[in-house]
């Protein structure tokens, strides 16, 4: 197989004219009927890999995926493509079964779903033997894994496959899977010395933020005002916060909606539904959300609270921009957090899982604490390096400042020792500051020589200062005593003053802020214009989308609308270069968007606004509105000549012109003869000096865009 297939087809069924790293060696060693083991992040371009693969070779591929909902999806993702496929699952009717399995036999299908209970089911292993197999895609592999998370023992049962169908390749795709894991894959599927493919875990068009937890509230509101119409994701660590929050934000008029396990399936099914068809832009959800949401414009994701390990932050942070387009990320981490997630841990299962999980919160909780680049760590963490400074996270645009922060720690430190390491944080803030609280006095507190010590800096300093103190070890949280503060080995110094500490400087966390407020107001402002074309074509989209049933990311993507939005495509040509849009979809939809564009052109025109390179699309209007040249260009206040050159660029690219209109029979005539004089047959000059300058140079341009297009004259 040739691999040139694979491009016609990546251009023809998807619109795209490039394979992403890796896709194009992967299709290759299938193309050479080798067993493959592919890992890609969450919107690598994992489904291609398999897909091109099936359209191009005789024969069907069979895909196992053990998300029923995805199933559906990907099924009519590949139709609207126009990709013959299908699913089996237990969702389907027996007639309906049976229909899909006679197109199976048939051949009339290059993809088939299925579940692995079906795939693995006595009835049906004869029907596939029967089948021209020629690839078996096994997505979600990790589900083979007793170590992974989403064990599923039915895909243990798969060796037969590499037994009983001996020639036919196998691909097993995942995006997450460590070394032990990958190792299992192999076995379990007992694939023939699989060529491995790894691709990077980066996704660069991620922000990364975090911030500590206080006002969130506000801190979302702000974040989803700079964002409107963009869709996203809130994660809660509760069922309540999730409705809490949905309450709050409809209170602000902002559309959103909650999910959690608590809700009647049913329920949970509509919240999906509407998120994908973007009835509802934002839901604020637990970690049930996402498992086979397959939805490629979430622009952002918040983190109410920290997840409880890094897998699972990237995981969810992942389902933001999978189109590739730019998505902001936001981590609100705070102690209280991390305290509910250690009662979590300390009451559940066995010795030996709390003590792994409690690892993984650690070091979750060192990635929010950090100030390094946030994604040196994330990538270390799946065994990547990253060698520069990512410049998309919070730490990178504001790398921190540091100061003498030795008097601030004695001063916190010695307070802890007075109060007898009894209080947490916000006590130990209270005192510090010097606070009238009731129980400062009931107990005493403002006897100690440290009340008030610290009462130049706000509490909110105060916060930042401890959580620092604290990751930096000069104290610790005792989390079996009610998180009261303790000092550790390393705080004898600091107090005897024998050791410096650096601290953070507020002022940097607070300008920080303030550049972060500045560019998301600038972005907002130049992206205006473009943005207004980008909603009018969103809302068509989503119209289309409901007359014909399917999700609006089905009709065309973000990342294609934006495409569209920049581009402006007016004729089939044109529109055929934007990505995302292929064969199929320029036919179904094509003169739909066009139409749109042009329409939204001339608004904007007639508005007085100027957008470049479309002015001749308005004299176009205004021609097919009767209008005479001369009264074209003095209603556009511009020139004849270059009315002309706009009816001459018209021309060329195909739109219904009649040139006689402007030029006579007789000069189309001496300027044919004196193009065959002339030498250079392309350039103005020669012919317009050869025909004496009797006629003018815009008439000349005309008839030699009419030749261009009919090369007989
Ligand atoms: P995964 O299965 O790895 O999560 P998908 O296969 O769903 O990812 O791909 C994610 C998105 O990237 C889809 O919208 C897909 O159309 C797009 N995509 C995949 N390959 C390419 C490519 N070569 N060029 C442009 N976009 C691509
Ligand atoms: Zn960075």
């Amino acid at each position: 197989m040739d691999l040139l297939l694979a491009h016609e087809a990546l251009k023809k069924y998807y619109g795209y004219d490039e394979f992403r790293p890796m896709q194009a060696d992967i299709i290759k060693a299938i193309y050479e009927g080798k067993d493959t083991l592919v890992l890609m992040p969450t919107g690598g371009g994992k489904s291609i890999c398999f897909q091109i693969p099936a359209i191009t070779m005789d024969g069907v591929c069979v895909v196992v995926s053990p998300l029923i909902s995805l199933m559906k999806d990907q099924v009519e993702g590949l139709r609207s493509n126009g990709i013959k496929a299908a699913f089996l699952n237990s969702s389907l009717s027996a007639r309906e079964q049976n229909a899909v399995e006679d197109d199976l036999y048939n051949g009339n299908i290059k993809l088939l779903y299925v579940s692995p209970e079906k795939l693995v089911s006595q009835s049906f292993i004869p029907l596939l033997k029967q089948a021209k197999i020629n690839l078996f895609a096994i997505d979600e592999a990790h589900c083979i894994s007793s170590w992974g998370h989403d064990f599923r023992p039915e895909y243990t049962k798969m060796k037969f496959l590499k037994s009983q169908f001996k020639n036919i390749p196998v691909v097993a795709l995942t995006a997450t899977a460590d070394k032990v894991t990958r190792r299992d894959i192999a076995t379990q599927l007992n694939l023939d010395n699989p060529q491995v493919f790894i691709s990077s875990f980066d996704r660069p068009n991620l922000s990364l933020n975090v911030r500590p937890g206080q006002k969130r509230i506000q801190q979302i509101l702000d974040f989803i005002k700079a964002r409107p119409n963009q869709s996203g994701i809130i994660y809660c660590l509760s069922r309540k916060n999730t409705e809490d929050l949905t309450g709050k934000l409809l209170k602000e008029g902002i559309k959103a909606d909650f999910y959690h396990a608590g809700l009647p399936s049913g329920e949970r099914a509509k919240v999906q539904e509407e998120f994908i068809n973007d009835n509802v832009p934002i839901v604020c959800a637990t970690v049930a959300f996402g498992m086979g949401i397959d939805k490629s414009n979430v622009r952002w994701v918040i983190h109410y609270n920290l997840p409880k390990n890094i897998e699972s932050y990237y995981q969810e942070i992942g389902r933001a921009g999978r189109d590739g387009l730019k998505s902001d990320t936001l981590l609100f981490y705070s102690f209280r957090d991390v305290t509910v997630l250690r009662e979590f841990i300390e009451n559940g299962e066995n010795a030996k899982q709390r003590e792994i999980k409690m690892s993984k919160l650690d070091r979750m909780q060192q990635f929010a604490d950090s100030l390094i680049c946030r994604r040196k760590i994330l990538l270390n963490y799946f065994g990547e390096n990253l060698e520069k400074n990512c410049g998309n996270c919070d730490v990178c645009n504001n790398p921190p400042q540091h100061f003498d922060g030795t008097v601030l720690a004695q001063k916190a430190l010695s307070a802890v020792t007075r109060l007898k390491e009894r209080v947490g944080i916000r006590m130990l803030i209270d005192v510090l500051r010097g606070s009238n609280r009731k129980e400062i006095f009931q107990n005493g507190y403002d006897k100690i020589k440290t009340y008030g010590a610290g009462a130049a800096n706000s509490a909110n300093d105060w916060q930042h200062f401890i959580n620092q103190i604290i990751n930096l070890g000069f104290l610790e949280i005792a989390y079996d005593q009610k998180n009261v503060l303790r000092l550790t080995e390393a705080s004898k110094p600091v107090l005897f003053g024998q050791q410096k500490v650096e601290l953070v400087k507020m002022a940097s966390i607070k300008e920080h802020r303030e550049t972060q407020k500045a560019k998301l107001k600038k972005k907002t402002k130049t992206q205006r214009v473009r943005d207004d074309l980008f909603e009018v074509l969103r809302a068509l989209r989503k119209k289309l989308a409901r007359e014909r049933g399917v999700p609006p990311y089905l009709v065309f993507t973000d990342a294609t609308l934006e495409a569209m939005a920049a581009n402006r495509p007016i004729n089939d040509e044109e529109m055929k270069e934007i990505p995302g849009v292929g064969e199929r979809k320029l036919h179904l939809y094509g003169n739909i968007f066009i139409d749109a564009i042009i329409s939204f052109i001339k608004e904007k025109s007639s508005e007085g606004l100027k957008i470049q390179g479309t002015t001749y699309l308005v004299t176009h209007e205004l021609y097919k509105e009767g209008f005479s040249v001369d009264e074209i260009a003095t209603k556009r206040n511009l020139n004849v000549g270059t009315i002309y050159a706009h009816f001459a660029q018209l021309y060329e690219q195909g739109h219904e012109i009649d040139l006689t209109d402007f030029v006579s029979a007789s000069e189309i005539r001496k300027v044919a003869e004196a193009i065959q004089k002339v030498e250079d047959k392309t350039k103005l000059k020669p012919i317009f000096d050869y025909l004496k300058e009797e006629i003018p140079y815009h008439k000349i341009r005309l008839v030699l865009a009419y030749r261009k297009r009919n090369v007989s004259i």
